[in-house]
């Protein structure tokens, strides 16, 4: 199995834009949740069938919000439970206001030697208007404490297309994370998520979607900047100097199974069913039984998912793995993108070229049944 999933639902504040789920609530129900997490991962241990784990993830949310001490707890108690590999990935997405060196010092028994910070601009400005907490300057600071710890696999997120925001702002953005000590770096067009701030803020008129032109200039000079830095682009939205590349995410692009816990953690057996835990922290707390739904994919779903997945990928989706009248019919799809030089054919493998990538939705719903 590819690796294990732990959620935390927790953030200190809410961004604008953001439809994840979490809650600002406080400290007394981290403990809390902390408690039925480690019951889920102890109910479930059955459900894992390798001797070893190659990745753990802390995603959220916002993890490093947590306590350090309940940080530890989680960890210590995943180990225990789903003994690491020698080589673990062990990731925990932060803020970069919450990485201080005595943050850092806090973790020192834990195992994480990757971190994934939210950056999404270093322009001070934006940052308040899309309700990050944290500034610039932390940013610097965060990366540079990480460092100093020894902390080196260093991923940074950024946002493009966010309110009046120029390709020239965008360029500085870019520019500055790849002059940072970082080994990776993901990058994500800007959605306007019904139901946040941000889409009420629209709607009111007091900020405007960036263009479709703007949006495609800008993912060019993101590509052609990280490539120019030595960073491979080795999935849609991410880069990463050689040999940095996600070791979770990439197992979930190539369709590995892995487990996931906290509420609204999603699961995968790697043949056909899916669970997702209810994102419901009152009842996750409260019950026995984690709330859960699962659904078993259809062999339609199943080529869907497969497409989805593998196309994202700079690999792409290998077409001598689909069966014979899935294969055809992906090929008869897709050869409008061959020959509008969207998609290439690498050997057995159907590939996005780089004009394909910042297409790549249509596309991938082009080659879904
Ligand atoms: S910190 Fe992350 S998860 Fe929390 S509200 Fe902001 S974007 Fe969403």
């Amino acid at each position: 199995m590819a690796g294990i999933y732990i959620h935390v639902p927790f953030c200190k504040s809410r961004c604008a834009y953001c439809d994840f789920f979490s809650t600002t609530s406080g400290e007394a129900w981290m403990r809390r949740y902390a408690d039925a997490l480690v019951r889920e991962m102890a109910a479930r241990r059955a459900e894992w069938t390798l001797p070893k784990v190659d990745t753990l993830y802390l995603g959220g949310g916002t993890p490093s919000c947590l306590p350090a001490e309940l940080v530890l707890q989680i960890l210590r108690s995943a180990a225990a439970l789903y003994p690491l590999s020698d080589n673990a990935e062990v990731t925990i997405e932060a803020n970069p206001d919450d990485v201080t060196d005595d943050w850092l010092r806090a973790l020192g028994a834990a195992p994480i030697n990757r971190i994934s910070m939210g950056v999404q601009t270093f322009d001070d400005a934006l940052l308040a208007l899309i309700h990050r907490r944290h500034s610039s300057r932390q940013a610097v600071s965060a990366v540079d404490a990480c460092r100093e710890r020894g902390l080196h696999n260093i991923s940074l997120d950024l946002i493009y297309g966010l309110p009046d925001q120029t390709l020239a702002m965008w360029e500085s953005d870019v520019r500055k994370a790849l002059s940072m000590p970082i080994a990776h770096l993901s990058a994500y067009a800007l959605t306007y998520e019904e139901g946040t701030p941000l889409a009420r803020m629209r709607d009111n008129n007091k900020v405007a979607e960036a263009d479709e032109e703007l949006m495609s200039e800008m993912y060019q000079r993101l590509c052609t900047m990280a490539a120019e830095a030595g960073m491979q682009h080795y999935e849609i939205s991410n880069f990463a100097l050689p040999g940095c590349q996600s070791r979770h995410n990439s197992s979930y692009w190539q369709g590995e199974p892995y487990l996931g816990f906290g509420p609204g953690a999603h699961s995968y057996d790697g043949h056909r069913t899916r669970r997702w835990n209810l994102p419901d922290l009152a009842r996750y707390v409260a019950e026995a039984e984690v709330p859960m739904e699962y659904e078993v994919l259809s062999d339609d779903e199943l080529y869907d998912e497969y497409i989805m997945t593998r196309m994202r990928t700079r690999r792409g989706a290998d077409l001598s793995s689909l069966p014979d009248n899935r294969r055809e019919y992906c090929l008869s799809m897709a050869r409008p993108h061959l020959a509008n030089g969207r998609l290439r054919r690498e050997g057995n493998c159907l590939v996005l070229t780089q004009e394909g990538l910042f297409v790549s939705n249509d596309i991938i719903s082009d080659l879904m049944c």
